[in-house]
């Protein structure tokens, strides 16, 4: 099997446990999507949780660098565990994250998930230590961290593919969508290209890929978010994590949509749009996440999102009402996304 992504390990994991050339194990094993829990358990053999760390980072465009007041709708405290609580030492918060967890699970291994703000902001001399306190934990079987397209230096690369020469590793980029647009609108603080640039010196370093993205972004239709889905396909990575625009308090959106002047995407719009985007992802490609919620306390809406079990519902009813699953549409995205690509260059002047 041949891939084109950064790595090649997880897709290649898929390919492996397929019961035959044409159907992924994920599907033999009655899931519509190739679900992250599952990829987990087929690489470490049971199933593993990620605890939440915070290093303590800061974000480009919350400290001035690039711009103030950080992305439009994020308040780092509301998606991450670890930024709610008084702040440890590395190792104090996975002891913490895991007893928390425990409380609920029975879970034996994790990955240690460096997750609020930007994990990869800083020179490497200080990354290297936090990373490595994180891997030496027992209990730690891998590493996932969050960060931008923007501040992956060729140093940090370079620091990242060393760890995941001896461990696995994920990194997560917020790319949210492709259109420049948007991420002028959500106070990004970069454009596309970054993501661009980012990927192509990611590739074949050793560690995964993952791309966040957001479906209902204020002007988008739907063939922009499947554009935006595609392109992350496009672009070689080896996972997403989607979910759709929500407000938490003490944010601008939160503004915006008590304003009015922001509309928040419905249930049942978001459900088809999201099994539109899973259709056109190769089977190949691990969904990490398919719904966005955050603590109640936080939360300001659509309230929808706070009944996750009925999104997931939802979403596994739309793809029974289709008879479909991920990937069933997937040659014909890829073709649709090589024409938006173009027609984004066009508008945008990227220079990729
Ligand atoms: S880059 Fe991420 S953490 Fe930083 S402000 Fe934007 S969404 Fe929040």
């Amino acid at each position: 099997m041949t891939t084109s992504g950064p790595t090649s390990a997880l897709q290649a994991s898929a390919a492996d446990s397929s019961t035959d050339d044409l159907t992924p194990a994920w599907r033999a094993a009655g899931l519509r999507y190739y679900a992250y829990n599952y990829s987990l358990r087929q690489r470490f053999g049971q199933r593993i949780h990620k605890v939440s760390v915070d290093a303590g980072f800061t974000c480009p465009n919350v400290d001035g660098t690039v711009a103030t007041g950080g992305c439009t709708f994020c308040d780092n405290r509301s998606f991450s565990p670890s930024r709610r609580l008084p702040r440890q030492n590395i190792a104090g918060q996975i002891d913490e994250g895991i007893r928390r967890i425990q409380l609920r699970y029975t879970a034996k291994r994790f990955l240690a998930y460096f997750q609020p703000a930007t994990n990869t902001y800083a020179a490497v001399e200080r990354l290297r230590p936090l990373y490595e306190q994180a891997l030496a934990h027992p209990l730690v079987v891998g590493m996932a961290v969050g960060t931008r397209s923007d501040c992956v230096g060729d140093d940090v690369l370079d620091l990242l593919g060393e760890i995941a020469q001896h461990t696995y590793l994920s990194v997560e980029y917020g790319m949210q969508t492709m259109h420049d647009r948007s991420l002028d609108w959500m106070n990004r603080g970069h454009r596309h290209d970054a993501m661009i640039d980012a990927m192509q010196r990611s590739r074949g370093r050793g560690f995964e890929v993952c791309a966040h993205l957001i479906l209902g972004l204020p002007g988008e239709s739907h063939d922009d978010m499947l554009a935006s889905a595609q392109e992350a396909v496009r672009l070689g990575v080896d996972a997403v994590k989607i979910h759709n625009l929500y407000a938490v308090k003490n944010t601008p959106l939160a503004d915006q949509v008590a304003a009015g002047e922001v509309e928040l995407i419905e249930r049942d719009d978001y459900v088809r749009t999201l099994v539109d985007v899973l259709e056109r992802l190769p089977p190949t490609c691990v969904v990490e996440r398919v719904s966005g919620d955050a603590p109640p306390d936080y939360f300001v809406g659509p309230s929808w999102c706070l009944d996750k079990p009925a999104v997931l519902r939802a979403i596994e009813s739309e793809f029974a009402r289709r008879d479909s699953w991920q990937g069933a549409k997937a040659a014909v995205g890829l073709r649709n996304t090589e024409l938006a690509v173009q027609k984004s260059k066009c508008q945008t002047g990227s220079r990729s």
